[in-house]
């Protein structure tokens, strides 16, 4: 890539939350491989993000590019209206086989937005289905992300998603406080209290909570205590409204379990996945639920059907690499990667703690967060990375790590020494 190249890019291509009059510098990448990104100046950095919670495996990973390959010499897409494929039902046994046994039916969407849409859609349908229409609301927690479409936008956290900027256009939804005990405190019973009262009060209007189990990402990189968890989803049964867990970001190892609801030994009745079930290959997601949510829908009106189908829904290539993930995944020794990647982590972070610059720092799984007390300038602080060879991506006050479980110590260590380096420098 020239100067043009970056020069159009600049006047021309939107990039993530970002403005088009006065944009973020990008950098160009022109290759990927294991867990470094090469620049097109031939610089390497060393991966800390996983393009996002999805790149599990690494980059360039020979099992994926062959699934792609092979599954691209018989077709890359056909539509999934009145047509099945092998790769999307072997897709489909997978996922009914790897989470929570009452998860029985899955819809593949074709992002993680669009799967939280299709969640609260299947709420809302749900309720229609029982002749309780008014039950069409959804309550959520502070400090959550759920993605940018607009059902999923209004149960983001309603500052940081910033609500005021689409008012009017947004659902008013019902929020409970951000949870205030983490992991690794004592567990209180009244930590449920808040949550208890809004769905005791709002029972007749709510149709499902949503919520990250135990780690919320986007919204603020917290780990709540399981036991809020397990709590959540009594509280939602005593008072007949559905649980949504949103697991795009946290399924698939990431917290040290394949999915975060294990941590609390729930099953949700609604389950969204989506950023790692390709292996960060290309966009595909998966909501799954019930039986019971299933044939509810099933016999209510509009002829029972569930009323979504996206133009590329299972889109084959998607689900063969998806397929290809998954074993690639379960045939090898995650535990213990996320096991050590979190030591590492807690050994090598902790002593930001001692710096007057960090407020807090925390570790959860294959996740590291340096929490600042001032926000972070992240063009500079982007810089500051790629010099020191590591690609590290800042969001607010928050420098975070989720590296591809393959890093290498060793790079592991150039990730968190850069950390401490902008924390020292800070
Ligand atoms: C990323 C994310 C989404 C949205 O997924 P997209 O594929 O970006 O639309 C939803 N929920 C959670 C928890 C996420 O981390």
């Amino acid at each position: 890539m020239n100067s043009a190249d970056l020069d159009f890019d600049r006047k021309h291509l939107w990039h993530p939350y970002t403005s088009l009059t006065n944009p973020l510098p990008t950098y160009p990448v022109v290759a990927a491989k294991e867990c470094q990104l090469e620049l097109a100046d031939g610089r390497k950095l060393v991966d800390g993000m996983s393009s996002w919670w999805a790149a599990i495996h690494g980059y360039n990973h020979p099992v994926l590019n062959k699934a792609a390959g092979d599954q691209l010499q018989k077709m890359s897409h056909v539509m999934f209206g009145g047509i099945t494929h092998p790769p999307a039902v072997a897709l489909g046994r997978q996922l009914v086989d790897i989470t929570p046994d009452p998860l029985q039916r899955v819809f593949l969407a074709d992002s993680g937005s669009v799967a939280v849409e299709v969640a609260i859609k299947m709420a809302v349908q749900y309720w229609f289905s029982r002749n309780q229409p008014e039950k069409n609301r959804m309550a959520s927690i502070r400090g959550g992300y759920h993605g940018d479409t607009f059902a999923a936008m209004s149960v983001c956290d309603p500052v940081n998603g910033m609500h005021h900027l689409f008012q009017g256009a947004l659902r008013e939804q019902l929020f409970a406080p951000v949870p205030g005990l983490t992991p690794q405190d004592d567990w209180q019973e009244s930590e449920l209290d808040a949550l208890e009262t809004l769905l005791k009060n709002h029972q007749h209007e709510l149709a499902a909570l949503i919520l990250e189990p135990v780690v919320q990402g986007a919204g603020g990189m917290r780990f709540y205590h399981p036991n809020y968890l397990s709590g959540a989803k009594a509280l939602c049964e005593k008072y007949q409204v559905l649980l949504i867990a949103d697991e795009i970001a946290t399924g698939f190892g990431r917290t040290g379990k394949l999915f975060a609801c294990e941590h609390a030994a729930i099953c949700p009745d609604i389950l969204c996945l989506g950023k790692a079930l390709t292996g960060g290959y290309m966009t595909q997601a998966a909501v799954l639920t019930t039986t019971d949510v299933a044939n509810t829908i099933g016999n209510g009106p509009a002829g029972g059907s569930f009323m979504h189908g996206p133009t590329f829904m299972g889109n084959p290539l998607a689900c063969a690499v998806a397929s290809a993930s998954i074993e690639v995944l379960l045939s090898s020794n995650w535990q213990q990667r996320v096991a050590a990647i979190e030591q590492q982590l807690r050994d090598e972070l902790a002593a930001a703690r001692d710096l007057p610059a960090v407020a807090d720092v925390r570790v959860f799984g294959a996740i590291g967060v340096m929490e600042m007390r001032e926000p972070v300038d992240a063009a500079s602080a982007q810089k500051f990375f790629v010099e020191r060879g590591v690609w590290i991506r800042p969001f607010g006050k928050l420098v975070y790590l989720m590296p591809p479980f393959i890093i290498e110590p060793n790079e592991l260590t150039q990730l968190t020494d850069a950390m401490l380096a902008l924390a020292r420098s800070s």
